[in-house]
């Protein structure tokens, strides 16, 4: 792992090397943008460069290098949520670790993934810590919602953008790492420019979702109906994130069948190596029940968020769509009202 692992951000990436180069780091740094353009890896690249003690930072080859990637670097420290938040005990525990003196060579760096996450108590407590860093010290606070961390703890950071990449170039990078170019443009398409999503998507069994959603979309055409019926059974084996993610590509699949019906143009379409199928569901889906469809995800994506039952969610999303799709005719006398 080193620079070159990290694809496009081309500026942000030469003005932390800059940085770095001059030994100007900041004491704290904050990572903003959404979820899965490299953030982490950014974070990741800079931790372990801030450690090296080579010329040439992150050499791969130095003992702190060596340490870094086998995650038990001495003066790393990685703080993430357990469960839902970070709580006040982890900053408390990390207060004491950073005001140690470095073990391995003379920087101790901090790494918070989802910053966001933090108790109130735990914010004013790291708020504290920024306020007087130790010397040796460097925070990096990632977050995709910079807007959820307090504006005292943000005054105290470098804030670095992050943004989504334009999708060739993207795709050019992928192709460059050695991945065919026809399954690499599906995951750039579908990740929209993140290129984090879109690796995830390009691992073995990467789409499995995303066919699930479309197993789902199919469904609902399906004269028979059976296939429906059993779904929200069968995900319920899915996590309430994985539900969430079915839901987003749900929504995909369904805006990719509005642009078909519009205007028949391939290249608009996320889901593109779908196009032939979702061609076919064009022909089921009118406009006004695909606009109302949109709602009701949303709808079914709020319930989800604040623990509504994955089942019944799901079912009365299912319900509804199919209401909107038949006029009301069968299903009307059936509808729940779990969202
Ligand atoms: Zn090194």
């Amino acid at each position: 792992m080193n620079w070159d692992s990290i694809i496009g951000h081309t500026v942000t990436i030469a003005n932390l090397r800059a940085m770095l180069q001059a030994d100007r780091m900041p004491h704290a740094l904050l990572f903003a943008g959404p979820e899965g353009v490299g953030k982490m890896l950014t974070a990741g690249v800079l931790s372990a460069a801030l450690l090296c003690e080579s010329a040439d930072k992150p050499c791969g080859r130095c003992p702190s290098c060596r340490q870094f990637a086998q995650n038990n670097h001495p003066d790393f420290s990685l703080i993430r949520p357990e469960g839902a938040s970070i709580r006040i005990e982890q900053i408390r525990a990390l207060q004491h670790q950073v005001s140690l003196v470095p073990y391995l060579g003379d920087r101790r760096v901090v790494v918070i993934e989802n910053s966001d996450k933090m108790t109130t108590q735990a914010a004013n407590s790291l708020l504290k810590v920024l306020e007087e860093p130790p010397g040796h010290a460097v925070f990096i606070l990632v977050t995709a919602r910079r807007q959820m961390l307090l504006d005292t703890i943000i005054s105290r950071c470098l804030t670095v953008g992050f943004q989504a990449q334009p999708w060739q170039e993207l795709l050019a990078a992928l192709v460059a790492k050695g991945y065919p170019a026809r399954e690499a443009e599906v995951a750039v398409r579908l990740g929209n420019g993140k290129m984090g999503t879109a690796l995830g998507l390009l691992e073995p069994d990467g789409l499995r979702i995303r066919d699930q959603a479309f197993a789902l979309v199919a469904a609902l055409t399906d004269s028979r109906g059976q296939a429906l019926w059993t779904l929200p059974e069968e995900l319920e084996k899915y996590t309430r994130q994985d539900v969430l993610e079915l839901l987003h590509y749900v929504t995909l699949l369904l805006r990719d069948i509005l642009v078909y019906r519009v205007n028949r143009e391939q290249s608009l379409l996320f889901n593109i190596d779908l196009a032939g199928q979702l061609a076919e569901q064009a022909l089921y889906w009118e406009e006004t029940a695909l606009l109302a469809a949109f709602g009701r995800i949303r709808q079914a994506e709020r319930a989800l968020t604040g623990n509504g039952n994955i089942r019944l969610v799901l079912e009365a999303l299912l319900i509804h769509i199919m209401e909107m799709m038949k006029g009301g005719q069968h299903f009307a006398s059936s509808s729940g009202s779990a969202i």
